[in-house]
């Protein structure tokens, strides 16, 4: 346990009926809370200076080492507003557990655990008014961790700070549960062998526009990236996880190989399908193997997932020779099914079985 105590400074906060304003429509990343949290640390020091502060510029020396050798890390988890007023979050001891293994690939300090959660919690807590209660809304929270020492040179920075920003959200795809499709990115790879793939770093996201673009420009509106030396091999879209469903109950899906992002929403969903009775292999998948099933009606229906688009049926996938089309078996009975599962334990609508929620205390609600 970590004996900080959080300093708070209030916020003027937007007025109710703006804030209403901004809720009836959220967008996804377009609007932020009334305060933020940030936890300062240094390598003599340790994590110190823990605050509640009002949202807003943060001051940084333009030689800040994450200007220059892009030494940042991020997380992303949402709340949910219940029917009975109430909110949670979804695992954040996972998120907490998963940024500290991105600190130890890019060189950062590890946070423990609790002080994750309890920031998080504190956040939420503080500017609740924020967490919508429309259908699809939540607060979209977003802890991140940046070094922050002013040097020019290569080498781990010796400062650094955690920071917990949170933007209400509506869905991340607009136009309700459509079928995405997805560009099979030949010429640009997201992670190698002994690279950052397993990482939850800006560096990856960088390196994914590019692609991401092309993917736009061939009508798409998501990237399949596969393996550096396997092209046929699949890893994952630029931010989800991604599933086949087979035809005889059981789900497939790329293995943890150290190049895919362990997704919490992936993990949390061969656990639901498990529960159903369906098998889930977790192994190399290939494209091959996905167009021939598709072909054969083994494949009979493809997804993604991740926490900010919660799961997305594939409808398409696209590369310049040729397309897989699910045409109007998409999107599939499971995925949505998955689906409405999965947010109805977060919405409280399904019953929580496996002890995944936090519920987030009401202080500081009221406004
Ligand atoms: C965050 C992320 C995911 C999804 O992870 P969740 O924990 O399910 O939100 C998948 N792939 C990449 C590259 C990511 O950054």
């Amino acid at each position: 346990m970590t004996d900080l105590t959080f300093a708070h400074t209030e916020a003027e906060r937007l007025p109710a009926k703006d804030r209403e304003a901004i809720l009836d429509n959220p967008g996804f990343g377009d609007h932020f809370t009334d305060h933020m949290v940030s936890i300062a640390w240094t390598r003599d020091a340790g994590w110190h200076d823990a605050q509640v502060m009002p949202y807003g510029p943060i001051p940084m020396d333009p030689a800040s080492s994450v200007l220059h050798y892009g030494q940042e890390i991020f997380e992303g988890l949402k709340a949910y507003r219940r029917a009975d007023g109430s909110i949670v979050t979804f695992r954040p001891e996972e998120n907490a557990s998963r940024l500290n293994d991105s600190a130890a690939r890019l060189a950062l300090p590890e946070l423990p655990v609790e002080l994750f959660v309890e920031a998080v919690k504190r956040l939420v807590a503080v500017d609740a008014a924020w967490v919508p209660s429309g259908a699809d809304q939540s607060l979209y929270v977003r802890p991140f961790m940046i070094a922050d020492e002013s040097f020019l040179g290569v080498r781990a920075a010796q400062r650094a700070r955690f920071l917990v920003i949170a933007s209400p959200s509506g869905p991340y795809f607009t136009g309700g549960i459509k079928p995405v499709s997805i560009w099979l990115s030949q010429d640009f790879s997201r992670a190698g062998h002994g690279g950052t793939g397993a990482a939850k770093c800006g560096g990856n996201y960088a390196a994914s526009l590019l692609p991401q673009n092309l993917a736009a420009e061939n009508g798409c509106q998501q990237v399949l990236f596969t393996d550096a030396n396997s092209p046929d091999t699949i890893d994952e879209l630029g931010g989800m996880n991604l599933f086949l469903v087979r035809d005889d109950k059981t789900l497939v899906t790329p293995a943890l190989n150290g190049n895919i992002l362990p997704g919490i929403t992936r993990k949390s969903l061969i656990q639901l399908a498990k529960d159903r009775g369906y098998a889930v292999e977790e192994r190399a998948v290939t494209v091959t193997e996905w167009r021939e099933g598709v072909a054969n009606g083994s494949i009979t229906e493809a997804f993604a997932c991740g926490t900010a688009a919660v799961i997305t049926p594939i409808g398409q996938l696209k590369s310049p020779d040729f397309t897989i089309d699910f045409g109007d078996r998409a999107p599939g009975e499971l995925t949505l099914s998955l689906r409405e599962e999965l947010t109805g334990i977060q919405y409280g609508t399904h019953e929580d079985r496996h002890g995944w929620l936090t519920e987030i205390p009401a202080v500081g609600a009221a406004v």
